[in-house]
Parts: structure tokens; C-alpha cells; sequence
């Protein structure tokens, strides 16, 4: 059977089961997956090279699913690719058609005068495949799949391929942080020598004659920033401290502040911005917020954990500083016409991390505070697993805890970070990986000659994708600055660091042709998906593999 057909009759299939991200139905992949599994006879040969794999406390039992094609010699590929899609809220009437592409298409086009013209033009031609999940990331999953499922029926294979699919993506990326022990622990039971993690996501292409290879991908951090005020009515504004003016100063100090960015060679990461900022009231009265909290995504090529912290860190005492010289100025115009309320404004800046407001607290009051900490921890735990609380609010929970151990109630800051954290990768980091630094340019000779297109190189995924998880090279001071500074990482969320050191290969983006993501118009172009992306990948792997 050609490819083109194995990759659509299964794609059709894969879109089908309706694995919205975080939801129930994403288990409905693992009886899919394993079922296609036992159709194919190398498979229901060797039953022990595919199976799933438990993300460990996972709260909705997933897991990940995988399989391997077992050749000769000890060099192996790791292709991964994501078996969760993002909701269908803006298909609105559409939404039953949502999971079939060709029924979709057709209601579409009674549509067609109400969608964007590249979209109306798209639909037009045919050359494009609509659909939920269809282009991120079902798409590029069935072609992995198909050639894995085409390796299995050759008699001689030179190298080993394995095919993870995994979770979460669109969320906190479990499936891949479980993914990472997975391969750690097929390394060692199968001696494999990592010659690189292949991603299928889509690419957006620039133009429709080039094509895009990522060796690599953005990082995100996500830092918060936890502004304690002083509290006083309005009529007696001097006799408090208003956390609103001091998280405004940190808000304009960091939004799209170009400091944050990295620069390698000619691609720079986005400037950050502020995700979520909220004061402490729940109802109106009089006087001032008692505090303020918000967190900001800084987007990564180089920098890491602590020197985005440190940042952070400079901005608040400086912002501090600056509202504090603010204040004095005020006051003493205050002063000068009326009856002061105190000689002078006792406030001083104080910027503090989350570890070090936790052992003033412990200190304080030693086991007592340890342990009800440790129990509103798992309280959160327990609720964020059950989509009471999210995240960020979880976060904040825990730091309104421990003030309440806290005997000084002068304005301070409070900074550190809070979960998912995506290390950037890439092969520009990596050394010594001799013929695989060029593998886009042998892979570009082969597209110029095979189909007359050009691919260029990035060395970054700027769409935030799993092989972030794809190996680390400088963990413990990572380790350390995420014990240090965020509240949730080890109960709610973790990394696998030792075995993320231990998998560390060179990584790169090979996808079909894709547009829209997460919106009612998502496509991906069939040309790519059925001929030339497999052919690539196919090629690529070939190259790797090779003696
Ligand atoms: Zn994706």
C-alpha cells in the first residue's frame, strides 16, 4: 500500500478521537493507538516494542504511547509528535463537524464569503485538509506512524526508530516530561545510541515556495511578581502603601522590554508581556488593596532560569526605589500645606524571593508553619487536578499562606516563578555532533532536487513545542533555581532532570505545510502531508541511521 493512502486512511481515523487537551477523551487515544498496533504483524510479533507508559500522578490516568522498529546496530531516531488538540469553542455551529475533515469542508464553503480570503482560496483550490487536529498535530503524527509502520515490513534495517506520541501538549506538556524517563529507560534496555528527536509540528511557511526546518526551539519562563502593601484608607493615603502604584511601575518596567530578549545570529526571541494581573479585593470599600499579583512570559533562546530571575530581581528594587523617590516627593508637598500625619515616610525598599519569605516564616514558627504548609500544598494540588484552581491562583494562594507566619507587615516584593517550564533548545548549543550540524542543508539539496523547493534553516520554533524536552546540559543550576523560586515545582509539577541530561541529542522540526492553528479555519496542505513531508522525514531518518 502507497504511504499517501497509510497516512490518510489513518489520519482520518486519529482526528476522529475527539482528544481535546486535559480532557477525559485524551485516553481515547491509548486504545486507538494500541489497537492500529496490533494490526500490523511486526508489532503483534514482538509485543514488548510498543505499549504505553504511565505519566506518573497524572490526575486524568494518561499516558504515553510508543513504538519501535528494532534494526541492527545500536544508533536510533526518536520521532515525538502531540495526540492532543485545542478545543473547538470557535466552531460554533460547526461544531459536529469539527473532527471530519471532508463534511467540514463542505459546510465551509456554504461559509465561505465569512472567512479571511487566504482561507475562502484555501478552500477553494482542495490542495488543503480541514479539520480539529488535522494540522496541529494529527497530521505529521500519521505520517510518523505510516513509516514506522512501513520500517516494520523491511527484513533489513540499519538503526532503530522509535515513535513517541504523547499528551498534554497544549497544556503542561506531562506526556512529554514522562516521555523524557521513557526513552532514558529504552536507552539503557536497548543500548541506543541518540542520533536525534524529530518533531512533525507544522510549519508556517513565509512563502508557498519555501519551506521551513527548526533545529530547535523557544524556551518560556514564567516569572511572578507578588507586590504586599500597607493598608489605609483613602483620606490617609501617607499612612499606607499602595501596591497598585508599586506593581504599575514593575508592569511598565517590564512589558515588551527588549533587555529580556535573546539575539542568535539573526533571530531574537519576542519581548515579554504580562499574562495575568489582579489586586487582593473581592469587594469595594474604601480602602487601598492590601496586595497585587501577576506573572509575565518571557519567551528564551539562551538565557536561563536564573538569569531571568536576576532580572526580575533589579527591576522591582529599581521600580521600588523609584516609587519610594515618588511618595518623599509627594509628601513633602504634602507637608509643606498641610498637617503632616507622620515626620517622615517610614518605607524602605524590600525585594525578596519566594524561598526567602518561606524561611523567614519557618523560622518564625518552625514545624507549626511547615506543616500547615505542606498541608495547603497538597489542598492546591488536589484542587488544581480537579479544575477548581488554576495555576496562577494556586501560586498566589500559597504566598497569602505564609504571610499570615509573617510578623513584619512592611510593603515588600515577592518574585520567583510559576510552572510549565520550557528550556530552550538547540543544535546552535550543541558541539561535537559532526555531519548532524548540516543536516538541513543535506535535506535542502534533497528538496531542491526532489519537488524544486527550498527549505531555510531556524534555529529556533518560536511556536513553544515538546523538544524543549529534548536534553539539558547545565541541570543543577536549573534544578536549583526552580527549588529556590518556584512554589509549585517537586508536589505539582517536575522535570525529570537527570534523565533529560541523560537522553540530551540534537533535535529538528520536519512538518507538513501548515496554517491557522487552534482556530476554525486550521488546515494543513495535502501535497505536504501525503508526499513530500513523509519522503523528507524518510530521508532524514535514512541519514541518520547510516553506518
Ligand atoms: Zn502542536
Amino acid at each position: 500500500m502507497s504511504i499517501a493512502k497509510d497516512i490518510k486512511d489513518l489520519l482520518y481515523k486519529y482526528i476522529k478521537v475527539e482528544s481535546i487537551s486535559f480532557s477525559p477523551k485524551e485516553r481515547l487515544v491509548e486504545d486507538f493507538l494500541l489497537e492500529y498496533f496490533r494490526g500490523i504483524p511486526y508489532f503483534a510479533k514482538h509485543p514488548e516494542l510498543y505499549g504505553t507508559y504511565d505519566i506518573k500522578d497524572d490526575p486524568l490516568g494518561r499516558k504515553v504511547c510508543f513504538g519501535m522498529v528494532r534494526g541492527r546496530g545500536s544508533k536510533a531516531v526518536v520521532l515525538i509528535h502531540h495526540s492532543d488538540v485545542v478545543g473547538i469553542e470557535d466552531f460554533k455551529l460547526l461544531k459536529e463537524y469539527a473532527f471530519s475533515p471532508d463534511e467540514l469542508g463542505e459546510k465551509l464553503l456554504e461559509i465561505k464569503d465569512s472567512l479571511p480570503a487566504d482561507a475562502q482560496a484555501d478552500l477553494e483550490s482542495g490542495d488543503w485538509l480541514f479539520g480539529r487536529g488535522g494540522c496541529d498535530m494529527k497530521g505529521g503524527g500519521s505520517i510518523q506512524w505510516s513509516l514506522l509502520k512501513q520500517y516494520s515490513e523491511l527484513d533489513d534495517f540499519e538503526g532503530n526508530v522509535i515513535v513517541v506520541a504523547v499528551p498534554d501538549e497544549e497544556n503542561m506538556s506531562a506526556g512529554m516530561r514522562a516521555a523524557v524517563r521513557l526513552l532514558a529507560e529504552l536507552k539503557d534496555k536497548y543500548d541506543l545510541d541518540y542520533q536525534m528527536m524529530i518533531n512533525s509540528e507544522p510549519q508556517q511557511r513565509k512563502s508557498a515556495a519555501e519551506g521551513i526546518f527548526s533545529e530547535g526551539t523557544v524556551g518560556k519562563i514564567m516569572p511572578f511578581v507578588y507586590v504586599r502593601g500597607y493598608l489605609s484608607h483613602a483620606g490617609k493615603v501617607f499612612e499606607g502603601f499602595n501596591p497598585v502604584n508599586l506593581m504599575s511601575e514593575i508592569v511598565r518596567r517590564t512589558e515588551l522590554n527588549m533587555d529580556f530578549t535573546d539575539v542568535v545570529g539573526d533571530e531574537c526571541s519576542p519581548p515579554p508581556t504580562w499574562l495575568y494581573l489582579k489586586d487582593s479585593k473581592t469587594v469595594y470599600d474604601v480602602s487601598m488593596p492590601l496586595s497585587m499579583a501577576g506573572c509575565l512570559s518571557v519567551l528564551t533562546l539562551k538565557q536561563t532560569p536564573m538569569t531571568v530571575i536576576d532580572r526580575v530581581k533589579n527591576i522591582c528594587s529599581e521600580s521600588f526605589d523609584a516609587v519610594l523617590k515618588d511618595m518623599h516627593e509627594s509628601y513633602d508637598r504634602f507637608k509643606s500645606a498641610a498637617r503632616p500625619v507622620a515626620q517622615e515616610l517610614p518605607w524602605q525598599t524590600k525585594v525578596e524571593s519566594f524561598m526567602e519569605l518561606y524561611n523567614e516564616a519557618s523560622t518564625l514558627h518552625g514545624d507549626s508553619f511547615r506543616e500547615a504548609y505542606d498541608r495547603q500544598l497538597e489542598q492546591i494540588t488536589e484542587s488544581i487536578h480537579k479544575g477548581e484552581l488554576n495555576i496562577i491562583e494556586s501560586n498566589f494562594k500559597l504566598i497569602d499562606m505564609i504571610f499570615e507566619y509573617i510578623d513584619d507587615l512592611s510593603p515588600r516584593v515577592i518574585y520567583g516563578l510559576i510552572p510549565p517550564y520550557y528550556p530552550s533548545a538547540s543544535n546552535c548549543f550543541f558541539e561535537g555532533i559532526g555531519d548532524r550540524a548540516n543536516i538541513s542543508e543535506v535535506l535542502n539539496d534533497f528538496t531542491m532536487k526532489e519537488f524544486g523547493q527550498t527549505y531555510t534553516r531556524e534555529f529556533f520554533y518560536t511556536g513553544i513545542c515538546d523538544l524543549s524536552f529534548s536534553g539539558i546540559s547545565d541541570s543543577k543550576e536549573v534544578t536549583d533555581t526552580l527549588k529556590e523560586s518556584m512554589p509549585l515545582f517537586g508536589k505539582y509539577y517536575d522535570i525529570p532532570f537527570d534523565a533529560l541530561e541523560k537522553i540530551s541529542m540534537p533535535v529538528i522540526n520536519i512538518g507538513p505545510w501548515g496554517k491557522d492553528f487552534h482556530k476554525l479555519t486550521e488546515r494543513v496542505n495535502k501535497v505536504d502531508l501525503y508526499e513530500r513531508t513523509p519522503k523528507i522525514l524518510d530521508h532524514a531518518i535514512r541519514l541518520l541511521l547510516k553506518k
